[in-house]
């Protein structure tokens, strides 16, 4: 408990931990646990008020030519019907989030080549055009040029997370990629000037304390605009089937926390996998230091089909009741809904 308390105190002094440090932390049980959530949501308050940001997300194509080790959607898996969905489909969902109260799209998919850079770019376009929303891309990697058209569309954000910081593992789950790839496409985000979202997955199989202390490390030394991180569910059509949750769930809370107090002003979202690591798990992290939530868009009949990990939630309602019901969720918590684009603050452009 002593030993929380003053590392936390370092932490709070602006100190960089070490791994080591970090991975005691993670270990903490009980009231030190406790201590750890305390410190990230009153960071959390004192930085960004009680406000909460919702971005709606767009699941818009299940198509992967990808085939990591861990994702329901691999292309090897051969249980899921696939689709894709059309630019008008895409734009009639970004102007019922407007509606609904959403600052910011975030649209994801597989990586999926019939997206051209061309095609995207005037999805955004349209987007931003139409509803002056603040747009999010996550399609896996692209090369610097077709980064740089769809930014120049008007593109403000990207998610990449880099999954895991050993080089070993990074490999071991992912045939068609290198780590290195993953961290070149991020710094030429930074540089074509998105703001830069990436994380990590946590309790991958094989993790310890220390790994997960190396990658909470690594998220803030990118010094990101948003990190997003969830727990590893193994899906049952993967390689990783059956492999199990860590053993000491509070792990998972305390990571996000951690990444909290590390990076005071970086969005931190609630990732969908809270919820389906247990119920009401999101909220949970809501009051541990994230301060984001991202409302499920996608129509329901594709919903099932893009299914990265099981159980995910709300996976048979509607975008406009799904909203409805997290409006319920964050007043109950005492939080308010953030309204505008909710942009990151070291790049603002707030409005
Ligand atoms: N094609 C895009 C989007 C990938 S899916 C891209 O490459 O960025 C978005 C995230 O879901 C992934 O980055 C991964 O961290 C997470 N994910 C995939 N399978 C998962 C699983 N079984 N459990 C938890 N998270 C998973």
């Amino acid at each position: 408990m002593k030993l929380t308390q003053d590392l936390l105190i370092r932490l709070q002094a602006g100190e960089r931990p070490t791994a080591p440090e970090l991975a005691t932390l993670l270990n903490a049980q009980g009231k030190a646990c406790d201590l750890i959530y305390q410190a990230a949501n009153t960071l959390y308050q004192r930085v960004m008020g009680y406000v909460v940001h919702l971005r709606g997300i767009i699941e818009f194509s299940n198509v992967c030519k990808n085939n990591c080790w861990y994702c329901g959607i691999r292309c090897e898996n051969k249980q899921i019907e696939r689709y894709r969905m059309s630019q008008d489909q895409i734009l009639d969902i970004a102007r019922h989030a407007k509606r609904w109260g959403c600052g910011t799209v975030v649209l994801q998919s597989g990586v999926d080549s019939f997206y051209t850079a061309e095609l995207l770019s005037d999805i955004v376009r349209q987007i931003k055009n139409e509803t002056g929303l603040a747009v999010t891309l996550g399609v896996g990697v692209r090369t610097r040029d077709e980064l740089a058209l769809i930014k120049s569309a008007g593109c403000d954000r990207y998610l990449l997370r880099f999954e895991t910081t050993s080089n070993a593992l990074f490999s071991a789950l992912h045939p068609d990629e290198s780590f290195l790839q993953r961290i070149r496409c991020l710094n030429d985000l930074r540089e074509l000037g998105y703001q830069v979202g990436s994380g990590f997955m946590i309790g991958l199989p094989g993790s310890t304390a220390e790994m997960i202390a190396n990658d909470i490390l690594f998220a803030t030394e990118l010094k990101l605009d948003m990190i997003g991180c969830g727990p590893f569910l193994a899906h049952p059509d993967t390689p990783l089937a059956g492999k199990p949750l860590l053993e000491d769930r509070s792990m998972y809370y305390k990571t996000i926390a951690l990444l909290r107090l590390l990076n005071p002003y970086a969005h931190i979202p609630a990732t969908t996998a809270f919820d389906a690591l247990e119920q009401d798990g999101r909220n949970l992290v809501l009051t541990r230091g994230a301060n984001v939530f991202m409302p499920n868009l996608t129509p329901g009949k594709y919903r099932t089909q893009y299914a990265l990990y099981p159980n995910k939630p709300d996976v048979d309602e509607e975008g406009e009741e799904c909203v409805l019901r997290v409006r319920q969720r964050l007043l109950a918590l005492g939080r308010e809904i953030g309204t505008g684009p909710g942009h990151a603050r070291r790049v603002s452009v707030e409005s």
